[in-house]
């Protein structure tokens, strides 16, 4: 991926390397409840990807104190998750613009262990996460050392970018009103029908990433020979039915949350094709069984 000539993002917080000491408030007004969807991208499947934050009125984060000088390596992959970052927040302006929308960008903030939530206290673990809550994007980049140990050198930088991408799809589709739709799915439907929203969900973040690929491409052509292959290859990768039939030998459709590795390259694959953000309404509106 040709990444090197891109501009910085402003959006983005690095605290890597700081001190890790909590600093909620406990006892503020009103108690929000939310639920995290993380994204598991082929790290051990038995990780829950899902959990509850409990949060209490946030309290303005202490200062921090850099505990660390951060190496030349982690120095690079800022720089990388910065660029990206920016390259979404190019497209989804002009294309937000389209409609007739004003797009507001995410934060985006780099981490190691664990970090501190407008969602809730998270572990590495659960992988790069949006909360909607402080519309931020999570990521401990040590995430991606798996990734890139499977996929060879610049090959993995791509299917990294296809996972920020996803994860600024869950922002877009914050923005438009999706995640509100399927939250309160959370609240009124059985967990069996609320995860087949899950899948919806998740399938349209991969459309977007697709969307988002494709409008990348036109306007600064980053994608290189192996790049798309790369991507889709994750995208096979952290399906459903791989990841249950890796961790327990058998997989069970109505607990899948993500889809299965078929239907996420499918949906990438359509969102790159067309670049087409309309679109995204039919995932939500055609039978289940058509995805
Ligand atoms: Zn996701």
């Amino acid at each position: 991926m040709k990444w090197e000539q891109g501009e910085e993002s402003q959006n983005i917080e690095d605290r890597r390397g700081q001190s890790t000491k909590r600093n909620f408030a406990l006892g503020g007004i009103g108690t929000l409840i939310l639920m995290l969807v993380g994204a598991y991208f082929g790290i051990d499947p038995r990780v829950i990807n899902q959990f509850i934050g409990v949060v209490q009125n946030v309290a303005p984060p202490a200062k921090l104190e850099q505990k660390r000088d951060l190496t030349a390596a982690e120095i690079r992959i800022r720089e990388f998750n910065s660029k990206i970052l920016r390259f979404t927040e190019k497209v989804w302006d002009e294309q937000f613009r389209r409609i007739g929308k004003n797009y507001t960008p995410p934060k985006m903030v780099l981490f190691e262990e664990a970090v501190d939530t407008g969602c809730g206290n998270a572990p590495s673990a659960v992988g790069p996460f949006y909360c909607p809550a402080d519309q931020t994007v999570y990521l401990d980049p040590t995430f991606f050392d798996e990734l890139a140990g499977k996929l060879k050198g610049s090959k993995a930088e791509f299917s990294q970018a296809y996972v920020l991408a996803h994860e600024v799809g869950h922002h877009v589709q914050n923005l438009l009103g999706y995640s509100r739709m399927v939250d309160q799915k959370r609240r009124t439907e059985s967990k069996t029908e609320y995860n087949k929203w899950s899948v919806r969900l998740e399938l349209q973040a991969d459309y977007l990433a697709g969307v988002w690929a494709h409008h990348g491409q036109a306007q600064f052509q980053f994608i290189e020979p192996g790049d798309i292959e790369s991507a889709i290859q994750s995208a096979n990768a952290i399906g459903d039915d791989r990841l249950q039939k890796n961790s327990r030998g058998f997989t069970s459709p109505e607990s899948y949350t993500h889809g299965t590795s078929a239907q996420r390259v499918k949906w990438f694959k359509l969102g790159l094709r067309t670049g087409n953000l309309e679109m995204m309404r039919e995932i939500f509106e055609m039978p289940y069984g058509d995805l």
